[in-house]
């Protein structure tokens, strides 16, 4: 048993501490970000009046295709590289939106890392991931690493992060047409009672009720950032808020 022990402690030292993304500092405060995927329209036009009026930067994952394409549901490239250049954190989305769950090998490479340049081709340095319907696996997670983003999240609709989550795989909680002001409220109670990183996700934001199941009501998406204003919540971009809630997990040249 003894030469097995000591195998076993010679061998282990050897092994970073976040050699799979899974990150080992605790984290002494909780933190809050606010997340968009898809690079819809509708947040440039009713969420960023919002976070602009009350100071707050959030992250806006885009799928890069549509740089290129003249979509008016989505963003174009001006409006991103705007959010960019007044301090928005913007992320990929992936290329093409596919369930990198459910790809070949050289679909999730080319995809994480194509949309990686296609948002450096215009100027955007992106460091955070969105697996697309929130797939992802080993290899999805292992490329993003690879490609130089910081972290990578997934999309389990009930999920906090917290100080064991591994930062390839970031949690979330979905903000979809049924969430109440009310849960949303309960969610920052309780991750700054139990010291989580609440990431809120949203999809569309409409001007009125939509039968569409992942978007809010301007009107729920102001009174959730009044909240996190007056309970003086530390809101941060996704790729910010990293190095806050794991310092550790940093390089050393990254304060
Ligand atoms: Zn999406």
């Amino acid at each position: 048993m003894k030469p097995l022990f000591l195998f076993c402690v010679i061998f282990t030292s050897f092994i970073p501490d976040n050699i799979f993304g899974l990150v080992g500092s605790y984290a002494k405060t909780s933190m809050v970000s606010i997340a968009f995927d898809d690079g819809n329209t509708n947040q440039y036009i009713n969420a960023l009046p919002i976070l602009d009026s009350i100071g707050y930067k959030a992250t806006f994952y885009i799928i890069t295709k549509t740089l290129n394409e003249s979509n008016s549901a989505r963003m174009n490239r001006g409006q991103v590289f705007q959010l960019y250049a007044d301090g928005q954190e913007i992320g990929s989305h992936g290329r093409n939106h596919l369930d990198l769950a459910f790809c070949w090998p050289w679909t999730i490479k080319y995809e994480i890392e194509q949309s990686k340049k296609d948002l450096h081709n215009i100027g955007i340095d992106a460091n955070s991931f969105a697996y697309p319907d929130g797939g992802s696996n080993f290899l999805a997670r292992y490329y993003v690493r690879q490609a130089g983003y910081a972290n990578g999240r997934g999309t389990p609709r009930d999920g906090y992060t917290g100080v064991n989550t591994d930062q390839y795989n970031l949690c979330c909680k979905y903000v979809v047409n049924t969430t109440t002001v009310n849960e949303i409220k309960n969610w920052v109670d309780e991750s700054k009672r139990k010291g989580y990183w609440l990431i809120l996700l949203f999809h569309a934001v409409n001007k009125s009720e939509s039968n569409y199941q992942f978007s809010c009501t301007r009107k729920t998406f102001k009174e959730i950032c009044l909240y996190l204003k007056s309970k003086n919540a530390a809101v941060l971009p996704v790729g910010q808020a990293l190095k806050r809630y794991f310092p550790a997990s940093q390089p050393k040249n990254l304060n």
